[in-house]
């Protein structure tokens, strides 16, 4: 049975009633954020439909911190519930007076972000930046194949979309340079990716299985990890990644339930070589995700999720292997998303080949890096429950000089 709900819900929205993904608004004239879920161009106040329970008061926060915080079990009844509020007509009046025009609302951050991880989990990407930082040796590292490389990220400067970024100052030192120089990146870049966002916490001392994705993982944001190349190139040897990635991360408003993405999911790429026992998935979390990145409006890239040769099971399972406990706001990325052709890749360094091949724009100016006051958007559209099609909103962000 194909799910109807009365509220107007425009051709082509990204949230129809399959979707319902969850964000953190303060409706118009109002004091005080609460959570809310969208549907159509709506979104409906979650804190005013259970207010003056346990539930409402944990909804009526500025995050989705403490509703995260109940589980899997919790997630499901919420779920069916304002699927049965938007799909039936009994209370009716109920919803209606709770419901916010999006573009008269403002959206915030919607999860505090305990740790934060970023992955690098598309053998394409992964590659194209070999063959860029490593010209003489091989393109993927020995232990590529092995484990989802990853490193810890910056909880503290992860930004809700429509935050402006400030260019970074820091080293950088081009093979050719006496010495390091300092100053403001002349390589500002993007990475399109996803961003998963943990509910549910485990303890420390004790694994997450592979199979045990969903009852941690609440759902999925949209994700671009700006990157300064140069400060980058300079700095991460040998411990990874550090001031050229810090300085700001952004994420789309509305957390995607991985109740929403069960029509997206496909298998991942086979993995040759099979990973160790504690990574095999019996039912793998590859996801049909296609993604949108434009520059000043100027679509650049359309990244497919679906080839991600690791899994964000995978990702989690490795993540706590080791006995790390995860906390409710975790949040992980991706890597970025790249495919195998041209117009597929993730970022401006792979777009435009360090800046070998500058990129033309259709106001007649081209581009290698991000220069001040452009924007980036990533969008991400996904294939729903009964054939419909579900979106994540946007994640957008200038740059400021
Ligand atoms: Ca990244």
């Amino acid at each position: 049975m194909t799910l109807q709900t009365w509220v107007p819900v425009p051709e082509g929205s990204d949230f129809p009633v399959q979707n319902l993904p969850y964000g953190v608004f303060t409706p118009p004239r109002a004091q005080g954020a609460r959570v809310g879920v969208a549907i159509g161009e709506q979104v409906l106040d979650l804190s005013a439909i259970w207010a003056g329970t346990p539930l409402g008061a944990d909804l009526a926060t500025g995050s989705l911190n403490r509703f995260l915080r109940r589980g899997p079990a919790e997630w499901a009844y919420v779920r069916e519930r304002v699927t049965a509020l938007l799909t039936t007509e009994d209370q009716r009046r109920l919803v209606e007076a709770n419901l916010y025009p999006i573009d008269q609302v403002t959206l915030h951050l919607p999860v505090e972000v305990a740790d934060y991880v970023d992955f690098y989990a598309s053998e394409q990407h992964a590659t194209n930046l070999g063959r860029m930082f490593r010209p003489d040796g091989a393109a993927l590292l020995p232990n590529w194949k092995h484990l989802p490389v990853g490193y810890h990220g910056r909880s503290g400067t992860v930004v809700v979309s429509g935050t402006d970024v400030v260019r970074p100052n820091g080293q950088r030192k081009g093979p050719q340079d006496p010495a390091p120089v300092f100053g403001p990146s002349v390589k500002l870049d993007i990475e399109a990716e996803l961003g998963f966002v943990v509910g549910a916490g485990s303890a420390m001392g004790s694994a997450v299985g592979v199979d045990e994705f969903a009852q941690h993982v609440f759902g999925a944001v949209l994700l671009n990890d700006w990157s300064a190349r140069d400060i980058q190139a300079w700095e991460y040897v040998p411990l990874g990644p550090f001031l050229g990635k810090s300085f700001a991360t952004s994420i789309s408003p509305w957390v995607v339930p991985l109740a929403a993405l069960e029509a997206a999911r496909v298998a991942t790429p086979v993995q040759d070589p099979e990973p160790l026992p504690y990574l095999v998935e019996k039912e793998p979390w590859g996801l049909d995700l296609r993604l949108r990145v434009e520059l000043n409006g100027a679509v650049v890239s359309r990244p497919p999720y679906a080839g991600m040769y690791w899994s964000p099971a995978q990702m989690l399972a490795h993540t706590t292997v080791n006995g790390a406990a995860l906390r409710t706001g975790d949040l992980f990325g991706s890597g970025t998303i790249s495919g195998p052709e041209a117009d597929q890749r993730g970022s401006l360094i792979e777009l435009t080949w360090n800046g070998r091949d500058p990129i033309a724009l259709p106001d007649g100016t081209t581009r290698t890096f991000l220069e001040d006051g452009d924007t980036v958007t990533i969008t991400a559209s996904a294939p729903g429950a009964d054939g419909v099609r579900i979106g994540f909103g946007e994640v957008s962000g200038t740059v400021r000089g």
